[in-house]
């Protein structure tokens, strides 16, 4: 007779409840009618009592999911039923074409979802609802900030910082690839990509000083694991076409270059805009020629330039006409 009171106490204590991976204890205590009528007016049933005095265990009558809310809350406003809320989160993410993961554990309004490109952020569901109406776009931090790298290294340079002076326009970098002589100095990002800026401490100005166009194929390892490997083609302009094969364009060691030719130019202006002007012709004439980014962005410390290698033979004999002195003609 004394062994039954016990046994029943220690069985009370160990009845439990999870709800979302979390045991709560469950509470024998009563649940008051009107606590029923307004869980049923707001959609939910109440299961038990759980965790403390305070805490109603309800079930949602339109998902059947299970949510530990405080029995205020209940009175006094609608309690959300997160996995209601989380299948909606997950519906609006995908329309943005990002995937849920799950909400923030510090702020209501924001979840983290994973990007396109693989990486995890946190944003507010507000701008993911914008960007599921195409009105904005998520950037990823890291992406950028691994392409401004880039971008730094393909010209020899090392992005430092941002601008010391606070434009946002403008970086700090350092004059630190193969050729560099290590001054540091502020440059605006635009100028960066497109080569179009001198070092202040060796002097040399792009725009003035002798340059190259050139030609190169490049094997790129294959896509799929037993593909082949591809030859592609590069156009582009440097002042030494040497050290842009060598260092500053290949990511990694397995990527074979060649230099297929060469053009010397008196300045890096006339370069630029001969370059340009056969970019452009090729943008018009043979768009679907254009190597996707996604293709070579694992082997190739540029963003865009790189054709198919069936343009190899036309754009030899550019070459050789621009070697012959006949310019083609300005976009
Ligand atoms: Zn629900
Ligand atoms: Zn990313
Ligand atoms: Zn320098």
């Amino acid at each position: 007779m004394a062994r039954k009171p016990a046994r029943k106490f220690r069985t009370t204590r160990r009845a439990s409840i999870t709800i979302d991976g979390v045991r709560h204890r469950l509470m024998a205590m009563p649940i008051q009618p009107q606590w029923q009528a307004a869980a049923a007016a707001k959609g939910f049933d109440i299961v038990a009592r759980a965790r403390d005095r305070y805490h109603l265990v309800l079930r949602c009558r339109a998902c059947g999911g299970l949510n530990l809310v405080k029995i205020y809350v209940l009175m006094n406003s609608q309690p959300r039923c997160r996995a209601c809320l989380e299948r909606d989160w997950r519906a609006r993410a995908e329309a943005a074409g990002v995937t849920f993961l799950r909400r923030c554990p510090r702020a209501r309004h924001y979840a983290w979802v994973r990007l396109a490109c693989g990486h995890e952020v946190r944003r507010q569901m507000e701008l993911i609802d914008r960007v599921g109406r195409g009105k904005t776009a998520i950037r990823c931090e890291i992406c950028h900030a691994a392409r401004e790298r880039a971008e730094a290294e393909a010209r020899g340079w090392r992005l430092v910082g941002p601008d010391p002076e606070g434009s946002p326009h403008y970086r700090l970098y350092a004059h630190d690839g193969p050729e560099g002589c290590g001054h540091r100095q502020r440059i605006a990002r635009i100028n960066m990509q497109t080569g179009r800026f001198g070092c202040a401490q060796c002097g040399e100005s792009w725009s003035a000083a002798p340059s190259h166009i050139y030609l190169l194929a490049i094997e790129l390892p294959p896509a799929e694991s037993d593909g082949p490997w591809e030859r592609v083609i590069k156009l582009g302009m440097s002042r030494d076409p040497v050290s842009r094969t060598r260092h500053q364009l290949p990511r990694h060691d397995a990527v074979r270059i060649e230099i297929l030719d060469s053009v010397p130019m008196p300045r890096g202006r006339d370069a630029l805009r001969i370059e340009k002007a056969l970019h452009g012709r090729l943008a018009r004439q043979a768009p679907q020629l254009r190597i996707p980014r996604a293709r070579f962005e694992n082997h190739l410390k540029v963003g865009s330039e790189i054709y198919h290698s069936a343009l190899e033979r036309p754009l030899r004999r550019a070459f050789d006409r621009l070697r012959a002195g006949v310019q083609p003609p300005t976009p």
